[in-house]
């Protein structure tokens, strides 16, 4: 009779190799797959047949409308509240404030950022206002952008008030600011033109070209309608070619219920989204 130990040893040796063959038998003999490629013994007898064809890619759906040129980089959005490096705190809160709200722009492609810390502004980092950049996504914020206008939903209290939003290409009096919304033309400035909504939202559009516009006060228009040119008139000197675009409205502020600016950053995101995509819904 062999001593404990050996038999323990034995006992495992035998319960491992069991499980060994187990794992191991369907492997060592695999069934013939009935459609495996026969291989070719003699390199020499024939050439290497030709490699099957990739599948070919199902093709992307061409989008529709008048949307995104070859070669441009794809639609990107930095976050509300991330403004340029330097030029302020911004006001990071996920509030679309007006969700019906048109792209204020008649057609992409667009580009929200900075003209005041952008390429030829007075605060940039040099170069001129028609450098590629400042006509390149990322979008970014400017609402809460350093000024010294009051603007309560600033952390900082003041603020820029608007989004400067540049249109597809540097061009003075080439695209078209478009009303956001069906509503009354309140006021005809030097360089501001504001649009109110039977709702009390007002729309606020600066540095459209005088010569251009097309409406007066009191007239009413209808989401879409064309109400002047992109330029960069400013009361008689000149910025770059940008629209400054506000929305203002009655607002819980932390000091009760007041008529002010919103950050209208994500309404433009959403907005233009829907341009890029659903062209035909915003025609107005
Ligand atoms: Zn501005």
């Amino acid at each position: 009779m062999m001593p404990r130990p050996v038999e323990l040893v034995l006992a495992v040796l035998v319960a491992i190799l069991g499980g060994a063959l187990l794992v191991l038998w369907p492997i060592q003999a695999p069934p013939p797959a009935p459609d495996a490629p026969v291989m070719d013994e003699d390199p020499l007898m024939e050439p290497e047949p030709e490699p099957e064809p990739e599948p070919e890619p199902e093709p992307e759906p061409e989008p529709e409308g008048p949307l995104l040129d070859d070669g441009l980089d794809p639609v990107a959005f930095l976050p509300p509240g991330d403004l340029a490096p330097d030029s302020g705190v911004g006001q990071a809160l996920q509030i679309n404030y007006a969700p019906q709200m048109r792209f204020p722009l008649e057609a992409g492609q667009a580009y929200a950022n900075s003209q005041v810390y952008g390429h030829g502004g007075y605060l940039g980092p040099g170069g001129g206002q028609c450098d590629a950049e400042n006509y390149s996504y990322a979008w970014r914020d400017n609402f809460c952008e350093t000024r010294g206008y009051a603007t309560p939903l600033c952390p900082a209290g003041t603020g820029h008030q608007g989004q400067d939003i540049r249109p597809a290409s540097c061009e003075d009096a080439r695209h078209w600011a478009v009303a956001a919304g069906d509503g009354v033309i309140t006021s005809v400035g030097s360089y501001s033109v504001r649009l109110m909504s039977p709702e009390g939202v007002r729309y606020t559009y600066l540095h459209l070209d005088r010569d251009s516009l097309l409406i007066a006060p009191g007239d009413e228009v209808v989401r879409g309608q064309r109400l002047g040119l992109v330029s960069n008139e400013f009361g008689g000197n000149a910025t770059t070619i940008h629209l400054h675009f506000e929305i203002r409205m009655a607002v819980e502020t932390g000091q009760g219920l007041q008529n002010t600016h919103v950050p209208p950053y994500l309404a433009l995101v959403e907005s233009y989204q829907r341009l890029l995509t659903e062209p035909e819904s915003e025609h107005g």
